[in-house]
């Protein structure tokens, strides 16, 4: 199929386009990579009356690292994170999460600001950031405002966006050294959105974590990225060994509520979790 008609206009500034989304409310919609919206549109389960291309707002894409935080404008491809140094050397989870995400072509076209603002459950991204306690500016005409992993990912590609607000940066936090980390999923083909995932980050006191230094997130095991807080406390209150792992593994399966759909059943994707959670505690440890 075909998209419905509609306006097509491309701004240029992040000014021009906060004007835009106020004068067309709900009628707008943005377009950044496409690789979403414009299957979407093309099957008319998305139909804007104006479409907002943000492709030519080059101040929204950018890596930087400012007071120790990392800065990422929500117009940075894929690609161009996968390649950056500075998220390689120290926020490598975001690096690990990418090389699960699509294909190449999507990943050369896809940006991290789509990536969140679609809130796909299967995705990659949403899940690395939740474990990487990410924060998330907006802006709109009538100002800006900062969400936190749980505002942002309210349900199935719901985000806690307004319609007339612009996603213009990512932020990170620095990481505490020692610490490592590990993304591993399962998807059917490699590229293909996953049945269940699990995201890493281990801060090393000792021989365990730090008080408040693991962070377990799951992927496909709940409306958004879901967290396994009685994984992330045991990690912090025993030794970090196999043992622990597993626990660990098992506290993820209680954790998780996945969906039954006719890729895999609920009870298959717990027992994902555990698995998965189990090994990616293990790497993440070697990796401390
Ligand atoms: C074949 C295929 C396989 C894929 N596999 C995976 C996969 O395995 N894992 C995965 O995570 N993704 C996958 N994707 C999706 C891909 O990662 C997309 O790039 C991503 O989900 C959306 O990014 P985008 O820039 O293309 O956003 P778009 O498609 O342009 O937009 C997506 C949504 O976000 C909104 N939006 C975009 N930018 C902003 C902004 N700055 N502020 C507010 N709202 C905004 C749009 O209005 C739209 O509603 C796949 C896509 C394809 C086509």
């Amino acid at each position: 199929m075909k998209p419905a008609p509609f306006e097509y206009v491309a701004p240029t500034t992040v000014a021009e386009t906060l004007e835009l989304l106020a004068t067309r409310g709900t009628d707008g919609k943005l377009l950044a990579g496409g690789q979403s919206l414009v299957p979407m549109l093309n099957f008319r389960i998305a139909r804007p009356e104006t479409l907002i291309d943000i492709n030519n707002v080059a101040e929204l894409s950018y890596i930087d690292r400012r007071d120790g935080e990392l800065h990422i404008g929500a117009l940075t491809r894929h690609a161009e994170l996968e390649r950056s140094a500075l998220v390689a050397d120290h926020w490598p989870l975001l690096g690990e999460a990418l090389r699960w995400v699509a294909h190449p072509p999507i990943r050369n076209r896809g940006t991290i600001g789509g990536s969140v603002a679609h809130a796909d459950p299967a995705a990659e991204l949403p899940v690395a950031l939740t474990a990487l306690d990410a924060r998330f500016v907006a802006e709109s005409h009538r100002g800006r405002r900062v969400l936190d992993p749980d505002e942002m990912f309210v349900g199935p590609l719901q985000s806690g966006l307004e319609p007339d607000e612009l996603l213009v940066e990512i932020r990170i936090p620095p990481l505490a050294r020692p610490f490592g980390c590990a993304f591993l999923e399962l998807a059917r083909r490699h590229g293909d959105f996953a049945l269940g995932g699990v995201a890493v980050v281990l801060g090393r006191g000792g021989d365990r974590c730090r008080e408040g230094g693991a962070r377990v997130v799951l992927l496909g095991a709940g409306p958004g990225p879901r967290r396994a807080p009685e994984a992330e406390a045991l990690l912090a209150a025993r030794p970090v060994d196999e043992d622990a792992a597993r626990a660990a593994g098992e506290a993820a399966g209680r954790a998780a509520d996945p969906p039954t759909d006719p890729h895999a059943d609920a009870g298959y994707r717990r027992h994902l979790a555990y698995v998965l959670t189990r090994r990616a505690v293990l790497r993440a440890w070697e990796r401390t």
